[in-house]
């Protein structure tokens, strides 16, 4: 569900015309719908009525301060994995006790930057880092609430690089060895553990894995209550995946995630937290696009657009699906042909689909890469020399740049010449 709609014949995001938005800021760009942000933080919320709980906006997944501002405003609190994201969840107006530090490589620096400016948790992912996190917070005078992310051996069934749950990927600590680093923990000075963390992968598109992660979770809460610890708070992860095609059957529903929730940890009294990125934001967003040229090839016509890997690169990176659609609505029962739809980067990989289905289009029209909200502009680049692509946030019949595309000096501001060149 999303609020990207044909209106006489025109795709809008909420009540605004994505075509008079492209006329104004020049394609490609973002565009970000606050009331499908709204409603899939909400579907979140609701699920996990039955008790204590907060949700976690994973920022990863799409981190622009206004979209960070338009969650903090509902309540949410923020799933941060670095001393940038932690910067953005404050500059969005999210206060410490409301946003969480995740990530497998965080730095002294960046556990200062946290303790300083307050954090709920962080989630330790390693000894070496739970000793470092010690040290930092001892010496600050401080103790930093923590929670042990585990990794449970489970394989979440999804794509390559997005499975961080099983035995080889590199998250977590063993579940074997819990017990025995938080008994270290418990004796460190620095640091006070309040919970456990599991985050299992991205993009699942079935309840099974989550059920087995916590139902090992739950056993290991008892252990640890069993010896001494006070465990209060359950740090569930995100992972929930989202259609990419509506032809596919629909992944699972927040709602029915909560129950599961509910069943398999509901009875431990704990404070639920669940980091949920690409469910929230990945349906919110789409990438505008203009069609460049129509090229005729040896038994392909591909459709060339002006948005390329360097703005979107899920297609490249994960071989992903996004559905493209023209910003003009196709007449009803109009013919489709075959496109290979590529980007005018330098490389065979910025292609975004093969032999796709698309209504005839033309040089000058506009197409909409749907459910580009999470894992797109955050992962874009300037590869080529291409200004980093613009976003843009619509609530209702309010539109406003929320990242203006840098001008070609802007770009080229950036680099220097050392003095021995100049
Ligand atoms: C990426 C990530 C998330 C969010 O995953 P989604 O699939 O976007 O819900 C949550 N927690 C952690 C620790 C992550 O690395």
């Amino acid at each position: 569900m999303d609020h990207f709609l044909y209106r006489d014949g025109r795709l809008h995001a909420e009540d605004v015309d994505l075509s008079q938005v492209a006329a104004e800021v020049g394609t490609p760009f973002y565009c970000y719908s606050t009331a499908t942000l709204t409603r899939h933080f909400q579907l979140f919320d609701d699920a996990l009525s039955w008790g204590p709980h907060l949700v976690c906006f994973a920022v990863k997944s799409a981190s622009n301060v206004a979209l960070l501002r338009v969650l903090a405003r509902l309540g949410a609190g923020m799933d941060v994995v670095s001393g940038g994201e932690y910067l953005r969840a404050t500059a969005a107006g999210v206060p410490g006790e409301r946003i969480v530090f995740s990530g497998v490589g965080k730095t002294r620096e960046e556990m200062r930057l946290a303790l300083e400016g307050g954090v709920r948790q962080i989630n330790v992912e390693s000894e070496p880092e739970l000793a470092a996190l010690s040290e930092v917070a001892a010496l600050m005078g401080a103790v930093a609430p923590i929670a042990l992310r585990v990794n449970p051996d489970v394989d979440a069934r999804t794509h390559e690089k997005i499975a961080t749950g099983r035995k080889e990927d590199k998250f977590g600590v063993p579940l074997s060895r819990a017990r025995e680093i938080y008994a270290e923990a418990a004796r460190l000075p620095g640091v006070e553990v309040v919970g456990i963390d599991v985050h299992i992968g991205s993009q699942l598109t079935d309840l099974a894995p989550f059920e087995a992660a916590y139902l090992k979770v739950a056993e290991l809460t008892r252990a640890l209550r069993a010896d001494g610890h006070d465990i209060r708070r359950l740090d569930l992860g995100g992972g929930l995946g989202i259609p990419y095609t509506r032809s596919n059957e629909p992944p699972p529903l927040p709602a029915d995630y909560g129950a599961l929730i509910e069943r398999t940890v509901g009875d431990l009294g704990c404070e639920i937290e669940i980091e949920p990125g690409r469910l929230i934001s990945g349906n919110a967003g789409i990438l505008v696009s203009r069609v460049v040229y129509v090229k005729e090839g040896e038994g392909r016509r591909f459709l060339i657009l002006d948005a390329g890997m360097n703005d979107l690169i899920r297609p490249a990176m994960y071989g992903a699906h996004h559905d493209i659609v023209p910003l003009a609505e196709p007449a009803p029962g109009a013919e489709t042909r075959e496109h290979d739809v590529v980007g005018p980067v330098c490389e065979s990989g910025d292609t975004f689909a093969r032999a796709r289905a698309l209504p005839p289009l033309a040089e000058g029209d506009l197409v909409a890469f749907r459910s580009a909200g999470a894992y797109g502009a955050v992962m874009s680049s300037e590869y080529n020399s291409r200004p980093l692509v613009p976003e843009v946030l619509v609530d209702g019949h309010h539109v406003a740049v929320i990242r203006p595309r840098p001008t070609f000096d802007e770009m080229i501001g950036r680099d220097t010449i050392p003095p021995w060149l100049a």
